[in-house]
């Protein structure tokens, strides 16, 4: 029991859970990183990453993940490749279970779990994920200049998408499975008064279409489907953004930790203080407006920071 006491784990491995862990390595907490089921989280995904300052040229998303790994390796982090499926935040210290049944127990704990996007869970989504198919407007939305691209979705991700994309495709075409849209009334007005963009209603994406080009994957349109005739039709496109939603990962703590009525975990204004001492929150997981990994990484860094005070004052 004692070899798996620490003073700070920290669960989740995304750019949260990787700059909480450099900054806690480099404060001498050695902090242990759970890296769950995505070890390097929702950028491992993604092809090239433009926007993550410090990078001119950009970087892959796995390769910035993979130094931020070894950056916190660096000054005394430990990943451990396993998920933590249970945990016991009722008294200190912590305790917290991997799905194989081992436990662990800490002093403080970083919860840096993310959000996922929610996707259509089509096979030929997930083959052209990173080669036209994209859960993030804003992180590949430049790579459509003068292209047609679809977006997925009826609510206000789906408007401002649209929205965002005519920035740089030459088409956009708002694919929706009704014929009213949930979002809000200026987002969907904004959005049918702007010129480059269309809308598809009564349709679902049955099939996401491509081919290989010079070696490499390439997403060449969908197959739509019309809810109310059950026709089908193709319509070529080069790039399809699922907009219908986000989940972060927080069943875990249901009960727990205070939540809003859409499952992100609560934390004090302007902090990464959740409501049970010592328990700090950071990245997507508390954060529904931003969703970048710049401000994931800014708010693990405040995490790290926070957890480090919080453990002082506890001496
Ligand atoms: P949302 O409001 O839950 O809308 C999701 C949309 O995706 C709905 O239109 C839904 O269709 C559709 N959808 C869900 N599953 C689908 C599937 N399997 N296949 C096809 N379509 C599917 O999610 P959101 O748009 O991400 O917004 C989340 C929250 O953030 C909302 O409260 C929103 O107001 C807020 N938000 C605000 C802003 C802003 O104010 N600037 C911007 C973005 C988001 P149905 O309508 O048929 O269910």
């Amino acid at each position: 029991m004692a070899d798996n006491h620490h003073k700070l784990i920290i669960i989740g491995s995304g750019p949260a859970g990787f700059t909480a862990a450099l900054y806690a390595g480099r404060a001498n907490l050695a902090p242990i990183i759970f890296e769950g089921m995505q070890p390097g989280g929702q950028l491992t995904i993604t092809t090239e990453v433009e926007n993550y300052p410090g990078f001119e040229q950009g970087i892959m998303g796995p390769e910035l993940m993979d130094v931020m790994r070894k950056q916190a390796h660096r000054f005394g982090a430990k990943s451990i490749y396993k998920e933590i499926t249970g945990i016991d935040f009722s008294k200190r210290p912590f305790k917290l279970k991997t799905y194989e049944g081992e436990e662990y127990s800490a002093d403080a704990v970083i919860i840096s779990t993310g959000a996922s996007a929610q996707l259509l869970k089509l096979d030929s989504e997930s083959k052209y994920m990173g080669y036209g198919v994209s859960a993030c407007a804003t992180c590949d939305g430049f790579f459509f200049k003068n292209l047609k691209v679809l977006v997925v979705g009826g609510g206000d991700t789906a408007m401002e998408e649209a929205n965002f994309l005519t920035k740089f495709a030459s088409e956009v075409i708002v694919i929706h499975r009704r014929d009213e849209f949930r979002a809000s009334k200026i987002m969907t007005e904004r959005a049918k008064k702007n010129e480059k963009i269309k809308f598809m209603t009564n349709k679902i994406v049955k099939e996401v279409l491509g081919k290989e080009e010079s070696g490499r994957k390439v997403m060449t349109g969908v197959i739509l489907e019309d809810t109310k005739t059950g026709k089908t039709e193709e319509v070529l496109a080069d790039g399809l953004f699922i907009a219908i939603g986000h989940k972060p990962n927080t069943d875990l703590f249901k009960g727990i930790l205070d939540m809003d009525e859409t499952g992100y975990l609560k934390v004090n204004n302007g902090s990464t203080y959740t409501n049970v001492p010592g328990v700090f929150a950071a990245g997507d997981v508390s954060d529904k407006t931003y969703r970048q990994a710049i401000t994931a990484a800014g708010t693990g860094c405040m995490a790290a920071i926070d957890a480090e005070r919080w453990l002082a004052e506890q001496e």
